[in-house]
């Protein structure tokens, strides 16, 4: 039987790419399950909750526990709910992760001068204005996070910015950073990620496209950690990185080749 007991998968560029499936997945994830190995999935998406990726995945025989899926709009929600309890948040952020908030509880202000803790992520409707009122809030000395660090998103045409280009922004007009980024590759999220599986982190197995986020996570954590090419990094940047993979996958669907 396999060392592991659990596995933490990324979503994008591990499992899908854009609206489709990658290739032969469905072999890996499998694979992980006959092993006895509990899978978890979590994305950095800030704009979607645990049912969008359930529904995803389910018209291609994949059933997942909505418990099992994290993203970092859930988790952000999650620890704000609980760390920041009836204080105001100012959110620059999409509407879909006003709604994940807002179904955690989570206490939202449109004014910048009442708000506790304001909250960065990838918001397509970012302006000049969102910008001023961000720093309205945060030279009150709000409470300052960010959903995730990722500073574009590929799609299918190239790239686009991502919630870290817009907390860039937010930081240099502050002159501060966020207290927290509480997606992948944070404490916080290592610790929603096994508060799930309850896993030893020795035997938990990480596997995700992105070198910073996804490797970094495992990591950090003290997990085995593996890269797949089949999202944003190549062979040439794992060479050149300073986070290094214990392996590389040329996609999910060679998982089996560790279990
Ligand atoms: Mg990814």
């Amino acid at each position: 039987m396999t060392e592991y007991e659990a596995a933490i998968l990324d979503v994008d560029g591990t499992i899908v790419r854009g609206e489709e499936l990658l290739p032969d997945v469905t072999d890996g994830l499998a694979a992980l399950e006959a092993a006895g190995c509990s899978r978890l999935l979590f994305s950095n998406n800030p704009t979607r909750g645990s049912s969008y990726y359930r529904s995803k995945l389910e018209p291609h025989g994949i059933e997942i526990d909505p418990a099992a899926v994290l993203t970092s709009a859930t988790v952000s929600a999650e620890y704000l709910a609980s760390t920041h309890p009836n204080e105001r948040v100012y959110l620059v952020g999409d509407d879909r992760l006003e709604s994940i908030l807002e179904e955690a509880m989570v206490d939202l202000t449109d004014d910048p001068d009442a708000a506790d803790v304001v909250l960065g992520s990838f918001d397509s409707d970012f302006s000049y204005g969102t910008l001023w009122e961000s720093l309205q809030a945060l030279e009150d000395g709000a409470s300052f996070y960010g959903t995730d660090p990722d500073v574009t998103i590929p799609v299918d045409d190239g790239l686009i910015p991502g919630s870290g280009a817009i907390l860039a922004a937010m930081e240099a007009v502050a002159g501060r950073e966020p207290d927290a980024i509480l997606g992948k590759p944070s404490s916080v999220a290592a610790t929603a990620a096994m508060d799930y599986l309850g896993s030893d982190p020795e035997r938990t197995l990480v596997v995700g496209d992105r070198l910073d986020t996804d490797i970094e996570l495992g990591n950090r954590a003290g997990m085995t950690t593996a890269v797949v090419l089949t999202g944003v990094t190549d062979q040439a940047d794992i060479e050149s990185a300073a986070v290094q993979p214990d392996h590389v996958l040329e996609s999910l669907a060679d998982v089996e080749t560790l279990l």
